[in-house]
């Protein structure tokens, strides 16, 4: 399904009803996806395994989506990871705050569950240039 190694996604949320429908989304995409409850578990991850790429929920509390991105850009090797922050509401608000805190882009909630997997792959092959796609994913279309 890949050209390479599986995809490694760290999805960062608190809700765990999302964290399991994420969970699965991904997995029967091919993903491999490691869901944490909060940002200090996000933190911690990336200090034993390098993700291909973040998905980064903004509403979670003690340390919400934009600080837990900003400290994960400091973590080693995490400079260049695309993290795609979930924002909950359509607001251009937290869209343009995700990217000021050092995300790449963003996914609104609630998640299309047929679009998903692949606005995940877009955002994985956009940190690459063309010739040097990494990722292929045949997602089936209706
Ligand atoms: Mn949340």
């Amino acid at each position: 399904m890949f050209n390479e190694h599986t995809p490694i996604i760290l999805y960062i949320e608190d809700n765990q009803d999302n964290r399991k429908l994420v969970q699965k989304v991904l997995t029967a995409a091919g993903f491999e996806i490691h869901a944490v409850p909060d940002g200090p578990s996000g933190l911690s991850f990336v200090d034993d395994k390098t993700p291909d790429l973040v998905l980064m929920d903004i509403g979670m509390p003690h340390m919400d989506g934009y600080e837990a991105t900003k400290l994960l850009r400091r973590k080693q090797g995490m400079a260049d990871i695309p993290i795609i922050a979930l924002t909950a509401h359509a607001m251009k608000g937290d869209e343009e705050k995700s990217l000021d805190a050092g995300c790449n882009g963003y996914i609104r909630k609630p998640i299309n569950i047929d679009r998903f997997p692949s606005e995940v792959l877009f955002f994985l092959n956009r940190a690459r240039t063309p010739a040097k796609s990494k990722f292929n994913l045949e997602v089936g279309g209706s």
